[in-house]
């Protein structure tokens, strides 16, 4: 049982008689911690390129170091600027998110722009972090014909964006040299529309599952800031996911791969509107 806080004060009032005022505080201290906890979190994630970066400017500035030298320092100095820069953003959507909804949830978005958008970013980060001489990762995505039949999807552009590219990009990042990253759309019988984005990566043990979506919750470190992971995009996906009254499925198998898979309701779904709108007569 979680333990229950309470604040309790007493007040005289004459007579030798008290009054004594109560208050149940556990959420509120919950909250506290919370937030305590994230602070922490963000500014040790802040700190830790931080110090690097400072550690390069004062090798800059001391030692004599040849061109080729100097060339490779700023690289790292620019990677590192990168990844802050990668924190700042994740942290700005995620308290865009956490505030009221914007303005266009209810615009409609040709699933076709965003999926078009999933693959132009997953190719070029795979290209990106794949070594040069390492087998490239397959990539399955839907052809011409079903994209043309994708329809619309009523949301944010944006944050649809956001979240669906996320959910490719972790599949590519988790996913070693040579392994394949496959992403489908399809409607359901009951008319709602799934994306899913499976891959052969490192997979994810069953006890992490649960707190996958929670802000800087990583299964791996070390994968994760190496392919400039901010730890903070599944609790984007989340976000944007819950507001879109969808819902993200997960599943896993350590060693084999993983499937995360949004659902959206059929209400949030149309079929493609005729580009030819018919003319009055
Ligand atoms: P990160 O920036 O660390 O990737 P995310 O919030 O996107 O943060 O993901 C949280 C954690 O979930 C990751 O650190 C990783 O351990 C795990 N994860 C996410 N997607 C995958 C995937 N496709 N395969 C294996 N592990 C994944």
């Amino acid at each position: 049982a979680r333990p229950v806080r309470i604040a309790a004060q007493i007040f005289p009032y004459g007579d030798g008689r008290h009054l004594l005022l109560s208050r149940d505080i556990t959420a509120l201290e919950q909250a506290e911690a919370m937030r305590r906890d994230f602070v922490a979190n963000v500014s040790h994630e802040i700190r830790t390129p931080l110090t690097v970066l400072v550690g390069f400017v004062e090798t800059l500035q001391t030692l004599p170091l040849d061109e080729t030298e100097r060339a490779r320092y700023l690289a790292l100095m620019a990677q590192q600027g990168a990844r802050m820069q990668n924190l700042v953003e994740d942290l700005l959507s995620l308290s865009r998110l956490e505030g009221s909804p914007p303005p266009g949830l209810e615009e409609w978005t040709p699933a076709q722009l965003l999926l078009a958008h999933c693959e132009q970013e997953a190719r070029a980060l795979s290209a990106r972090i794949l070594p040069a001489d390492a087998a490239p990762h397959s990539f399955h995505f839907p052809d011409a014909d079903s994209l043309q039949a994708a329809g619309e999807l009523a949301g944010n552009r944006l944050e649809l964006q956001s979240a669906l590219s996320n959910l490719v990009s972790n599949a590519v990042r988790y996913t070693p040299a040579g392994g394949s990253i496959r992403v489908s759309w399809q409607r359901q019988q009951d008319g709602s529309a799934r994306f899913a984005v499976r891959d052969t990566g490192v997979g994810i043990a069953a006890e992490h599952l649960p707190r996958l979506t929670e802000r800087f919750y990583r299964v791996e470190r070390s994968r994760s800031r190496d392919t400039g992971g901010t730890g903070l995009g599944l609790a984007i996906v989340k976000h944007v996911v819950q507001r879109h009254g969808a819902s993200l499925q997960i599943s896993s198998q350590l060693g084999q791969g993983t499937e995360f898979a949004v659902l959206f309701p059929a209400a949030r779904w149309r079929a493609t509107a005729d580009a030819t709108p018919a003319v009055p007569n």
